[in-house]
């Protein structure tokens, strides 16, 4: 773990030290995670792969919640009472399917993965390819979301080329799936709100980045905040996250509804 963690995680502990008896922060938490089981695509310090081990564990906490707090990620999803969580995964790693999903099914967890669309029309080794993507989709409680066409920061893409990752990607999986995408997550997590109302534009309903925190009822559909786990996250850090210790964490990052 390097410096920059570790002092975000004595942060943290400081913050649930004191703020374990207040109940868990409410709204829609978003998790954020990215390969479980195989490496992530560069990712040099270790932080985006779990291990199935410690993915199941935090999968079977969730699962003893109680029913209707782990829901689905639509639109309805934002309204609600209490504190809901929703599973995201980023990128469409083939592990989402072969490791994750079965955990996932097992447990009655419903989840999203969203899929860079050239990396499964280009074969891209370990992610998903089209066959891959229907199974994953098929499954009950998976949902497809986009991720973009090439995985590229939107942000500093041009109009033209910003409308075309948007909607070439949407209109590939759709053709592969043959159902609709209306969920986005943006590369990066780089989003702001030329990039928010061109996603609109293009038909997403919901859009989640990486800033930090739960969501309100009245946050943005389409500037979703999420939680990131990272391969060093263990229960107790886990649980931690799940009642909002780590929200601070947002003020390192300028909220894209701002910019
Ligand atoms: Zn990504």
């Amino acid at each position: 773990m390097n410096l920059r963690r570790l002092l975000a995680r004595t942060i943290s502990e400081t913050v649930a030290g004191v703020s374990w008896m207040r109940p868990p922060a409410e709204g829609l938490r978003v998790l954020m995670y990215h390969a479980i089981g195989t490496p992530a695509l560069g990712d040099t310090l270790g932080l985006f792969s779990l291990s199935p081990e410690r993915f199941r564990q935090q999968m079977a906490l969730l699962s003893g919640w109680q029913q209707g707090r782990v829901i689905e990620f639509d639109p309805v999803a934002l309204s609600g009472a209490g504190c809901r969580v929703a599973i995201t995964f980023d990128d469409g790693y083939l592990d989402n399917l072969e490791v994750a999903a079965p955990i996932l099914s097992e447990l009655r967890l419903p989840f999203t993965v969203f899929v860079t669309a050239e990396f499964v029309r280009n074969g891209k080794a370990g992610f998903l390819s089209p066959d891959a993507m229907r199974a994953l989709a098929a499954l009950p409680g998976a949902q497809i979301g986009a991720h973009g066409a090439r995985h590229v920061a939107l942000t500093q893409c041009d109009e033209a080329t910003l409308h075309n990752e948007l909607t070439s990607s949407r209109y590939y999986l759709e053709d592969v799936l043959g159902s609709e995408v209306r969920t986005l997550a943006y590369p990066y997590g780089a989003a702001d709100r030329r990039v928010r109302d061109a996603a609109r534009a293009a038909g997403y309903r919901l859009g989640a980045c990486s800033l930090a925190g739960i969501n309100a009822p009245d946050r943005d559909p389409l500037l979703l905040t999420r939680t990131e786990i990272v391969s060093f996250d263990n229960e107790r850090v886990f649980a931690q996250k799940l009642h909002g210790d780590w929200d601070w964490y947002r003020w390192r990052t300028q909220d894209p509804a701002c910019l």
